[in-house]
């Protein structure tokens, strides 16, 4: 390379030393031919892993017809076929989506459509979720300090509920559930009273604070409470959805029906594509023009992610989630039970999250970090999330792992927690 190479932002840090070349399935190479298997998919994204021959083809036959054809001017067939198959996979009422490239884009339309639709300012968002970086979503984002310090103050209009973390508060869902509600209940009457709330906003099972699932009796509270006040329910799937929890939706393991839905991450497997799904009769409440993007709905985007929704139909991949996903929680929990350094095993699905203590049971980021090296070295990439630094090893391989590459990951695991003892 040239004296004037050019370097990333030193603000970018890579948690492994990967230089990738090429990924196939579950695996990523670098350029000297290093194996590694993939227990990151990208942050949640490569759904049907590296470079699935299906979504390849569709994308590589899209690029040939049309690349940019731009929604604000023409209409693509892509996007159409997306939209149809997305309303097959949605609750009954939403029928009507917008698309934007980021997960953070997505949330923000849901944000301007419920303050739209309602007349309303206020959002009711909850401790621990993760929404993305743009100033909206990060307003309601509280995840952990490195996403929201020394950039505020931050948008207006954000009130902050307890989410069930059952692990954190030391309770059962039942009671961390109605200590949740009952908190809700004092902001609903002191903070955002409901003719100011616009909508709640929440991940049914929480991405970057550490895999924490919420549960039935607190979601069916917030449903109960919007319903009862008119608030927007809104449901951020960028991560958890498409299958990744072992049911298409994560919603659906509570028993509720949002207003809205989120997504984006694993609905197209490595490219840029989000959504924003309503019924038409609650978009058309949006106002005119408050839509849109140069990028957004890009016809290659919606072409692989067409391709990746047939994929995970047809393989069963939500199926393989659930039955892998169990596979691996059995192996961690096992592992739990010699190694008190693990203090929690959290998640659903292939959404599971090792959480590291120290001897005095206190979030260890450190070994977290240690963990990650000393299984890079053995060929497994994982990665961290967590509030204090990163003290949760999460688990979110592609959703077409098979049970000896969790048997093997599992093991590589066991290794390097003997090896950074
Ligand atoms: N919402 C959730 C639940 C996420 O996990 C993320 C990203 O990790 C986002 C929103 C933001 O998505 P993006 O990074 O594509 O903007």
């Amino acid at each position: 390379m040239s004296e004037h190479e050019g370097h990333l932002s030193p603000l970018l840090k890579q948690s492994s030393g990967v230089l990738a070349e090429r990924g196939e399935g579950a695996y990523l190479y670098d350029e000297s031919g290093e194996r590694y298997l993939d227990f990151t998919s990208g942050i949640g994204v490569l759904s049907t892993g590296h470079c699935h021959p299906k979504v390849v083809e569709a994308a590589q036959r899209q690029i040939g017809r049309v690349v940019h054809a731009q929604y604000a001017i023409v209409r693509h067939r892509p996007i159409l076929e997306l939209s149809e198959k997305l309303g097959e996979l949605m609750p009954g009422a939403i029928d009507s989506f917008f698309y934007a490239n980021a997960g953070t884009e997505a949330v923000e339309a849901s944000i301007r459509l419920a303050r739209q639709a309602t007349g309303r300012p206020n959002i009711i968002a909850f401790r621990g979720c993760f929404h993305g970086r743009t100033m909206g979503s990060l307003s309601t984002t509280s995840s952990s300090s490195p996403v929201r310090q020394g950039v505020q103050p931050m948008m207006g209009g954000v009130a902050f509920a307890p989410f069930p973390d059952t692990y954190w508060y030391g309770w059962d869902e039942e009671t961390a559930a109605q200590f949740c509600l009952k908190e809700l209940d004092y902001v609903l009457q002191t903070i955002s009273v409901p003719k100011e709330t616009a909508a709640m906003l929440i991940e049914p099972v929480q991405g970057e604070a550490g895999y924490v699932p919420a549960n039935t009796t607190f979601m069916k509270g917030l449903q109960e409470r919007c319903r009862e006040h008119g608030i927007l329910f809104i449901l951020d799937e960028v991560q958890a959805g498409n299958g990744r929890t072992g049911k298409y939706w994560a919603f659906e393991h509570f028993g509720i029906e949002p207003d809205v839905v989120v997504t984006a991450k694993g609905i197209a497997s490595g490219f840029p594509l989000s959504v924003m799904g309503a019924s038409d009769a609650l978009m058309a409440k949006g106002w005119m023009g408050s839509q849109g993007g140069t990028y957004g709905g890009n016809a290659v985007a919606c072409a692989a992610a067409s391709a990746t929704l047939d994929v995970i139909r047809e393989e069963g991949l939500v199926e393989n989630a659930r039955e892998r996903g169990a596979q691996l929680r059995a192996r961690l929990e096992e592992l739990k039970t010699r190694y008190p350094e693990i203090g929690n095993v959290s998640g659903i699905g292939l959404m599971l999250g090792t959480h590291m203590v120290d001897g005095q049971g206190r979030p260890d980021g450190d070994r977290s970090a240690r963990l990650l090296k000393e299984c890079e070295r053995r060929g497994l990439l994982l990665i961290k999330c967590g509030a204090w630094g990163g003290q949760v090893v999460r688990w979110v391989p592609p959703l077409i792992v098979d049970a000896e590459q969790i048997d093997w990951a599992a093991d590589q695991f066991e290794a390097a927690l003997e090896a950074t003892r």
